[in-house]
């Protein structure tokens, strides 16, 4: 289909996820933040992926790899929602930017700073942006398949926003982007442009267990995206089914 991408460049993706994506929509409830990011109690009981070169999967992600992972995962969704999108007629437009961030405020939204441990899409400069210290924090704690679902999720507000969808209770909109992220991921594992290592999405179930009840982290908050529980049924169900299962209409 004469994508650039279509074969599957040996580097970052081959061994999995690395890349990341942050961004947001997650604007909707609890922005506030706690201290800035802890590294992970995790931290050092995260195995590597077994498997091979992917190196950049092994849980010691810099800073600097996590945000070029980062943008492969970005260029990934555009890829993936061009295509969907011509497959019903439509032409897409990506999202403008993605924003990484290190301090509270130095990214505005609709005249509104932005606070650490969080990442939103924010639809008034269609951007992403994210906190990308508490990224890899997170990312680490949850493992390699966390950059994808966090760039696939704060898309996938983009692509409601497109697409003119917008429900009444934010938890909606957030369990909507959940699957349409796990979607993202499935169907690019399908195609053979992301690979994950055994034990990869295992691995992400937990670790979502486990860093969605620290309240420390907005990203998270229950009381706007959902319980960790109900997080990983939606992004399963559009990993398991694509997008037929998210709602689009
Ligand atoms: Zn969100």
């Amino acid at each position: 289909m004469g994508e650039k991408v279509g074969g599957r460049r040996p580097g970052p993706l081959a061994g999995l996820l690395v890349a990341v994506v942050v961004a947001a929509g997650c604007m909707g409830g609890g922005l506030d933040q706690g201290e800035p990011e802890q590294p992970g109690p995790r931290e050092s009981g995260r195995a590597a992926s077994p498997g091979a070169d992917s190196t950049r999967a092994d849980g010691t992600t810099s800073v600097a790899e996590f945000k070029q992972d980062f943008s492969d995962a970005v260029g990934i969704a555009e890829r993936y929602w061009t295509d969907r999108f011509r497959a019903s007629g439509k032409q897409f437009r990506p999202i403008r930017r993605v924003v990484p961030y290190t301090r509270s405020g130095e990214v505005s939204c609709g005249g509104e700073g932005l606070p650490r441990n969080n990442a939103v899409y924010c639809s008034a400069g269609d951007f992403i942006a994210y906190d990308v210290n508490w990224s890899v924090g997170a990312f680490r704690q949850v493992g390699d398949a966390f950059l994808f679902y966090l760039l696939g999720h704060e898309y996938a507000h983009g692509v409601q926003v497109r697409l003119g969808i917008r429900y009444n209770f934010t938890i909606q909109q957030e369990l909507q982007a959940d699957c349409m992220a796990g979607a993202y991921i499935g169907d690019n594992v399908r195609s053979g442009t992301l690979t994950l290592a055994e034990g990869d999405l295992d691995e992400f179930r937990e670790g979502l267990l486990a860093v969605g009840d620290d309240p420390n982290q907005p990203w998270f908050a229950e009381g706007s995206h959902g319980t960790a529980e109900q997080r990983t049924d939606s992004f399963f169900r559009g990993y398991e089914n694509s997008l037929d299962a998210c709602g689009l209409g």
